[in-house]
């Protein structure tokens, strides 16, 4: 009987939650998410992407399973269902159902029943039975012998359910939901320059930011020859893993040798790695100025290293007036490592390649940093012109997927 019917999805069902409660965004926060899909699936499918009634239908042409996980990492979608779609009339929606449950149970376990449902939800209220009617008719037609199909029914938590989504003139059949990460799709909330070092925990702040609806640029410090190649080559390998979650972005390359001799001569040697991360903070709020990002954005956790205390940290904030946000501020190390891991950064974060702010590491680095003592200490070289510098020799290239 089923023959005849699609061996395979068609296409790809999108739902959100968030953005539903942004009031009047609503709209900016739709069209931005189906930008984001079509940039997304670009690479793999080409595919039609479209807004209807509170959803984000995808059609795909082939690839369908791919597309939708691909899907998936688009930041502002709750779940994602490869669908079958037949006209929203009883005998197709019947037939296309028995094949749609057909095609779940094939990765089944066989040794036992598998525990299942039919949940129907009308978009069309004149379809002529209600949701629960529905579901029953739908299931004693496709499973007239549960026992004989390994199947039993079970209302609550079922580990299967076929999902019918009625509409005007079509039906959505599925079975399958994959997690999206929720969050809000890239860019609706403004632009942002992350501090991105080859460490973990700055490529997790900065796909945070992402999942919470920044559009992120980076921007790095590069010391050499005190620090070499592989180091930057690294940041950018770790910008272009990101790209998976944004296609497309740009990298500052600052140099950093002249600031960190600078103050490696002038200033107490316990505070140059607060010194160092100062004038990180001015340089990258210059940028932010000159190119327009909102916010600063750093992989700073409070306690975590010695630069990290709360008194090292209001010292390097106050460099500037730009807002810094730190998304791991409260974040145990393995928290942001479980992130990392989820997220594919952490083996490339793993590879030892030294970082900037250990070239003339101090022995015993401040602990409690008093911002007068900064201050003293860069009343003894020349900022603006360290800043200025810096800005002038800066390296911009863009990242992409690969
Ligand atoms: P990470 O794992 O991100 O390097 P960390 O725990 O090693 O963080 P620090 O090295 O003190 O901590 O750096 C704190 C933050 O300062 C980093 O998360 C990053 O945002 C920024 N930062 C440090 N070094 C650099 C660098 N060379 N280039 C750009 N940003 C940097
Ligand atoms: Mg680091």
């Amino acid at each position: 009987m089923t023959e005849a019917l699609p061996s395979a999805p068609d296409a790809v069902l999108v739902r959100y939650g968030e953005l539903a409660l942004k009031g009047g965004n609503r709209g900016m926060f739709e069209r931005a998410l189906v930008q984001n899909i079509r940039r997304a699936l670009k690479p793999i499918a080409r595919a039609r992407v479209e807004l209807r009634q509170g959803r984000i239908a995808i059609f795909p042409e082939g690839r369908t399973r791919q597309v939708a996980r691909r899907v998936q990492d688009v930041f502002g979608i709750k779940t994602v269902s490869p669908a079958w779609r037949v006209p929203t009339e009883v005998e197709p929606i019947l037939a296309m159902a028995g094949r749609v449950l057909d095609d779940a149970m094939a990765s089944r376990p066989t040794d036992r029943p598998t525990t299942f449902r039919v949940r129907t939800r009308r978009a069309d209220k004149r379809f002529p039975h209600t949701s629960t009617e529905f579901d029953c008719m739908v299931a004693d037609h496709i499973l007239p012998d549960p026992v004989a199909r390994n199947v039993r029914i079970q209302l609550k938590d079922p580990e299967l359910e076929l999902g019918i989504e009625l509409r005007d003139r079509e039906t959505w059949l599925f079975c399958e939901r994959l997690p999206g990460h929720g969050g809000l799709p890239v860019g609706t909330l403004g632009r942002v320059l992350t501090l991105l070092s080859g460490g973990i925990d700055s490529p997790v702040a900065a796909w945070m930011a992402m999942k919470r609806g920044c559009r992120v640029s980076y921007i790095t410090y590069h010391s050499y020859p005190y620090i070499g190649e592989p180091s930057k080559k690294k940041v950018l390998d770790l910008a272009r893993s990101l790209a998976r979650w944004q296609q497309r972005a740009r990298l500052y390359v600052t140099p950093f040798t002249e600031v960190q001799e600078t103050i490696r001569d002038s200033a107490p040697e316990g505070y140059r790695t607060v010194l160092y991360r100062r004038m990180m903070q001015r340089i990258a709020a210059v940028v932010s100025r000159r190119d327009g990002y909102a916010a600063l954005v750093t992989g700073e956790s409070m306690g975590q290293v010695a630069s990290q205390t709360l008194e090292n940290m209001t010292c390097i904030g106050a460099a500037s007036s730009m807002p810094v946000l730190r998304p791991l501020v409260a974040f145990d190390k393995e928290e942001t490592i479980d992130i990392a891991r989820k997220i594919g950064t952490f083996d490339l974060s793993a590879i030892p390649e030294p970082d900037c702010c250990t070239v003339f590491q101090p022995k015993s680095p401040v602990i409690h940093g008093r911002l007068e003592e900064c201050l003293a200490a860069e009343a003894q070289f020349d900022v603006e012109g360290l800043v200025q510098r810096a800005i002038e020799g800066l390296e911009v290239i863009t990242v992409e997927e690969e």
